[in-house]
């Protein structure tokens, strides 16, 4: 049977239709709508960021370092916020998110409510199929080379020399389809933007190594905590297959990240933890640290890549200026699809994303977030959790996934933490540090 489930989509882009019908519209101007396909792209030109590939450095205890010491802070920031504001000025936005309500709701936790009516006005909900994490790239359907240049904001790409750089000109190289960064043209906060990585490249949505380091940097670059980049898989809440990340800018920490957690593992090689997030409702695991940014993309992606090809939908939260990453492998569209969801939560329209899942709630309907309290948005979020006898089925898989690929290379792989003091809930890392230790068998 296939699993699909009716819901609204996001409108992320202003181009984003379903009646688009430009074919045998190229000729020399381009198509009329500036886009980045072959009708348009020859002579056009974009702003370009060249970030400074810093894959260094141990830094104290094997964190990652962004080693900065660059004077001029944060201009990656300077021009993300400053072409935003300018795309709002222009009207490119469907609503002013600056002017939905947001409130922390009162608790321990202290959950994240945003009233946001505008987002889901107009169109029919449509059918998502959610039971498979990779689906094969469509030309036909809406794909991030049909959006308008107006949308983009500037090209993100390595620098040659280890230096910043910027060109407000920049032409488009469609030989070496560049990472581009676009405004979403439906914002859940300020500064919202897409990172489509290798745009030309027509990748699905599903995360590679390259890709993933991609939006590292992106993180570590902008400097900033309070800007996070999350990723959403086909079955876990995307609705675009084309591969791309979001991103955005909120001043307040993300109850997640104040989730105690308990190391379960090391990697021997490369040095990045992995952890168990503690008492929070969706569960999951933190990664961080590394001796180099690569050691930690490296795990972190093949965990996702793991998770792919195992067909389990999750979501990705990049945190700390790209120090930590969390990882939720997720079953709300799977239980939504079976009938297994109250209609009492359904009826909210809550999609649990990333940013749901994270703490940031963005709510459709005013009495849901009159009435929001940190009991309801825990309910919500216990719906999205793997179950603990199924999360420890994933993590074996991941385990063995990550040990095997860098023990392809080098020799060993991870060890099992035993150092640590002892975590709230024993059960749990017991089971944990027994599925690790299966995993960890060399082969
Ligand atoms: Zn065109």
């Amino acid at each position: 049977m296939m699993l699909k489930i009716k819901r609204v989509p996001t409108v992320v882009s202003n181009y984003q239709k379903e009646d688009v019908d430009d074919d045998g519209a190229h000729h020399a101007s381009g198509c009329g709508r500036n886009c980045l396909r072959s009708c348009c792209i020859p002579g056009s030109k974009l702003p370009l960021y060249a970030f400074k590939k810093v894959n260094n450095v141990v830094s104290g205890k094997g964190s990652v370092s962004t080693e900065n010491n660059d004077p001029r802070i944060d201009i990656l920031g300077s021009l993300l916020f400053g072409e935003w504001e300018d795309r709002m000025k222009r009207g490119l936005f469907r609503y002013d998110v600056t002017a939905c309500e947001t409130k922390v709701i009162p608790g321990e936790y202290g959950f994240i409510a945003q009233l946001n009516e505008g987002r889901h006005l107009q169109k029919r909900p449509t059918e998502f199929r959610v039971d498979k994490v990779l689906q094969p790239f469509d030309e036909n359907k809406f794909n991030f080379t049909k959006v308008s240049q107006e949308e983009v904001l500037f090209q993100f790409e390595a620098s040659e020399d280890d230096e910043v750089h910027f060109f407000p000109n920049a032409p488009i190289d469609a030989d070496n389809s560049p990472n581009l960064v676009a405004i979403n043209v439906s914002p859940i906060e300020y500064g919202h933007v897409l990172l489509v990585p290798r745009i030309l490249e027509h990748l699905p949505q599903m995360i590679d190594r390259k890709s993933f380091l991609l939006a590292l940097y992106m993180a570590v670059e902008a400097k900033d905590p309070y800007f996070r980049l999350g990723y959403n898989s086909l079955g876990a809440f995307a609705t675009i297959n084309h591969l791309h990340f979001q991103a955005y800018y909120l001043a307040a920490p993300f109850p997640i990240e104040r989730a105690p957690s308990k190391k379960i593992a090391t990697m021997r090689v490369g040095g990045v933890k992995i952890s168990d997030i503690l008492k929070y409702p969706v569960r999951g695991l933190v990664f961080e640290g590394g001796n180099t940014l690569e050691d930690l993309s490296n795990v972190v992606s093949d965990a996702c890549i793991c998770l792919q090809e195992n067909n389990v939908p999750y979501n990705v939260l990049i945190a700390d200026t790209g120090k930590r990453v969390f990882l939720f492998p997720q079953c709300y569209a799977e239980k939504q699809a079976l009938g297994e969801v109250s209609s009492e939560l359904l009826d909210t329209q809550v999609n649990p994303a990333v940013w749901e899942i994270s703490g940031h709630m963005v709510l459709k309907r005013k009495k849901d977030y009159e009435e929001a309290s940190e009991e309801n948005a825990w309910r919500l979020l216990a719906e999205v959790s793997l179950s603990e006898e199924r999360l420890q089925e994933v993590k074996e898989l991941i385990f063995e996934a990550i040990c095997c690929k860098i023990e392809d290379k080098i020799v060993s792989s991870a060890t099992v933490d035993e150092s640590d003091e002892k975590p709230e809930s024993h059960e749990d890392v017991d089971a944990a540090l027994k599925g690790l230790q299966f995993a960890m068998v060399p082969v």
